[in-house]
């Protein structure tokens, strides 16, 4: 069963307003402004609505309109406010010379205001008020700006942090100023109470949804004598200042939890929602016990927690928490290949992981106390799952998963390895990211594994290396500490032993002088090859910095094909398109400046002209990393990979005719079921870290047997799919939709 812990995106609709929806849907359906007897009775509901917010907001004057949410609510407030400013200009007062708003604010506020001043020609400059450290505006800055200020936004309680302005702080400094103010109120309706008269407050937009109201009805608040223009216009509905014909549905349903709000019986207490609050983060402490909190909890709305633990990306949380069903949101938008950080925790000064990692869990005023324990234990094995894997720290008795030869880590296109033999319990990390440090040094200090050495394939240009840090962090795990050369090689050393394992290096300059190939080999037999940027999947190493070879970077393919073969994987230093692995032969039909070097049609001096000619132009990338690579992929776009619901479900009953593999990591599977497409003969779990040790085994089946990877959502295992595809293997799939859509277990097999 799912634990619902996102209330500050969005809340379920309450039985009596769902209730009150249906009702007015199936019967009391007249348009308010029709003069029949069915009009009259949708008039009433309405005005009834409008009565019950007044009292709520204790706003006996002003305008109350019902809208489609915050943000029209927002937008009318700006377009009133920057029209009355326009037209103060057009009459000759300048005295209006810019715009604020608070630098926590929801995107739908400096977007509102970019949006109307261009429309409008005021083109004022838009500022954001400085927040501190803990999400509260700075009010000495705003005391010095509002003078000559036109309009100011502040919202009551942020969405992310959950932390509550200063709104009497801020009246204060209002009441001496000639600008508009606007608060948005979406995360405070119901919570506190916003005393918009009282304060002077000009505007205040709401929003149904985030109180248990349907999504698409939302109120603005406008003081009586502000300036007011309609965003709307026709009809003349809502005393023509908001055109169209109502939400009646939408308003029947918020009134209603206008109602509960008033009667008292629906929603907790502020004491019951703290202790709500303090179960839930003594629970969080249980399960990480590094947990930091991203806002201080006195000034936070108690139903909002924000914060991250050292090691651990908010990705990685958000998969773990939602394997355990508890449904939670990032403290920041993740995109498919860079996390952008919250600029919410950045403008609060956080340091940049913490405002990365962030994890938001928000609850709502309607939950039971019965939720919140069941939360709280959800959380306590989440923790225990990350302690079986050694992502956070363990008792010693703790018994722990196996370790995987290899493991992969990327941080924003950059790859980091660790390669470890259980037997010998002997490992090497190739690498490192700065971000990994403290992850890594966690798995090794958890395993109790010698750490054999610690590698870089060639001084990187695009981050600095943290082999010295890592091997600092984890000296009890380090081998006798004998000298190394500057990539980390044991000084003399032909090769490093990982029991049945062993390493060897070859130097391959080109990219950088000192790039260096490690070759992984089990007995006589190479199983693959850590190439750094020498070949990257889809492109070559660039080889314009100062300290590349380009010269010799034509010899050093030659070598590689020579030492490897075409078929060898080689892992990459950089897979921005994750593609995971290549090899030569994949590389050099996608990439005809790899194939005219292999096939001698190249020289090395004509290579490294045609190159300089691809990397005249580069600049680093959307990644904000340094590109690494010339991209000359001349591949088809990626092939759609999507295996439909139904199409998996007919080859699940056909039995036997697929491969299905679970990708999700090994503390999900342990948290959720995989609803019972695990368990058959065909069945594998390779986690996406891990699946580089499972490619030569896909790859080395029939090309016509399917294999369809499963996840999450459909994310990570299109993929895994994709890469399949791409080292040859036709027939990989990704199930669409992923668990999330898969049906239970009864109704698969039915
Ligand atoms: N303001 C805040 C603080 C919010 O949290 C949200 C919703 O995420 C909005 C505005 C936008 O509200 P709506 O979805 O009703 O347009």
């Amino acid at each position: 069963m799912e634990i619902y812990l996102d209330a500050n995106a969005t809340t379920p609709v309450l039985p009596q307003a769902r209730a009150a929806a249906m009702a007015v849907m199936a019967d009391a359906y007249g348009n308010p402004s029709s003069i029949h007897g069915s009009g009259l009775k949708a008039r009433a509901l309405l005005d009834e609505a409008r009565a019950v917010a007044r009292q709520v907001l204790d706003l006996p004057s002003g305008q109350l309109l019902f809208t489609s949410g915050a943000t029209e609510g927002i937008q009318t407030a700006v377009l009133s406010a920057l029209s009355a400013l326009r037209q103060r200009r057009d009459a000759g007062d300048s005295t209006a010379l810019q715009l604020l708003y608070g630098a926590t604010e929801h995107k739908a506020v400096p977007e509102a205001l970019q949006h109307w001043n261009t429309v409008l020609g005021l083109h004022l400059p838009i500022h954001a008020i400085p927040v501190g450290s803990d999400g509260r505006h700075d009010l000495d800055w705003l005391r010095a700006q509002a003078p000559i200020a036109g309009l100011v936004c502040t919202m009551a309680a942020n969405n992310e942090t959950g932390v509550v302005s200063d709104l009497d702080g801020i009246a204060a400094v209002m009441r001496s100023s000639p600008a508009l103010w606007l608060v948005d109120g979406v995360q405070a309706l119901g919570k506190l109470a916003l005393k918009a008269m009282e304060r002077g407050i000009d505007y205040a937009p709401f929003s149904g949804h985030k109180l248990y109201a349907p999504k698409g009805v939302g109120m603005l608040y406008v003081r009586e004598g502000a300036p007011f223009t309609p965003l709307l216009a026709g009809g003349g509905q809502e005393g023509a200042l908001r055109a169209g014909t109502e939400n009646m549905a939408g308003i029947a349903a918020l009134g209603a939890v206008l109602r509960a709000l008033q009667d008292g019986s629906t929603f907790a207490s502020p004491a019951t929602l703290a202790d709500h609050r303090q179960r839930l983060e003594s629970a969080l402490r249980d399960a990480f016990g590094a947990v930091v909190f991203n806002a201080p909890a006195a000034l936070c709305l108690p139903t909002t927690l924000n914060f991250a633990v050292p090691g651990l990306e908010s990705k990685l949380l958000l998969d773990l928490f939602d394997a355990a069903g508890l449904r939670v949101s990032g403290g920041s938008a993740c995109s498919a290949s860079k996390a952008q950080p919250s600029y919410v925790l950045q403008a609060m000064g956080l340091p940049a992981w913490q405002a990365a990692a962030a994890v938001r869990m928000s609850f709502g005023a309607a939950d039971a106390s019965a939720m919140i324990d069941e939360a709280c234990q959800r959380i306590r094995a989440c923790g225990a799952a990350l302690r079986t894997h050694c992502l956070v720290e363990a008792p010693e008795d703790t018994a722990h998963g196996a370790a995987p030869l290899l493991t992969r880590f990327v941080v924003d296109g950059a790859c980091c390895y660790l390669l470890a033999d259980a037997a010998s319990q002997r490992c090497v990390v190739v690498d490192p990211l700065p971000e990994l440090v403290e992850r890594l040094a966690q798995w090794l200090r958890c395993r109790g594994f010698t750490l054999a050495a610690v590698l870089d394939t060639h001084s990187h240009g695009d981050h600095a290396s943290s082999a010295a840090e890592l091997r600092a962090a984890v000296p009890a795990a380090l081998q006798a500490a004998g000298a190394v050369d500057a990539l980390g090689w044991p000084q003399g050393a032909m090769q490093i032993d990982l029991g049945a394992y062993r390493l060897s290096r070859l130097a391959l300059p080109g990219h950088t002088e000192d790039s260096t190939a490690y070759l992984l080999h089990q007995g006589a037999q190479l199983q693959l090859a850590l190439v750094g940027d020498t070949v990257l999947p889809g492109a070559l190493g660039r080889s314009d910095f100062a300290q590349s070879a380009p010269l010799a970077y034509a010899d050093s393919l030659r070598l590689l094909e020579a030492t490897v073969g075409p078929q060898t994987l080689l892992l990459p230093g950089h897979d921005y398109d994750n593609h995971f692995a290549c090899t030569l032969a994949v590389e050099s039909a996608a990439q005809p400046l790899l194939a005219g070097v292999l096939q001698g049609q190249l020289d090395a001096a004509a290579f490294a002209a045609a190159k300089a000619r691809l990397e005249q132009a580069m600049a680093p990338t959307a990644y904000l990393t340094m590109a690494c690579g010339a991209r000359v992929d001349a591949t088809a776009p990626t092939a759609c990979v999507e295996l439909p619901l139904a199409r998996a479900q007919a080859l699940q009953l056909a039995g036997g005719a697929a491969l299905l593999v679970d990708v999700r990591e090994p503390y999900e599977q342990q948290l959720g079921s995989a609803r019972g497409l695990e368990g058959g003969d065909l069945a594998q779990a390779v986690p996406l870290s891990g699946l580089l040790n499972a490619l030569p085994q896909w790859l080395a089946l029939a090309t016509d047997t399917p294999v369809v990877f499963y996840c999450r959502s459909g994310n990570r295992s299109a993929q895994a799919a994709r890469a399949l595809r791409r080292l040859g293997h036709p027939q990989a799939f990704s199930l669409a939709g992923g668990l999330a859509l898969w049906p239970e277990r009864d109704t698969a097999s039915a």
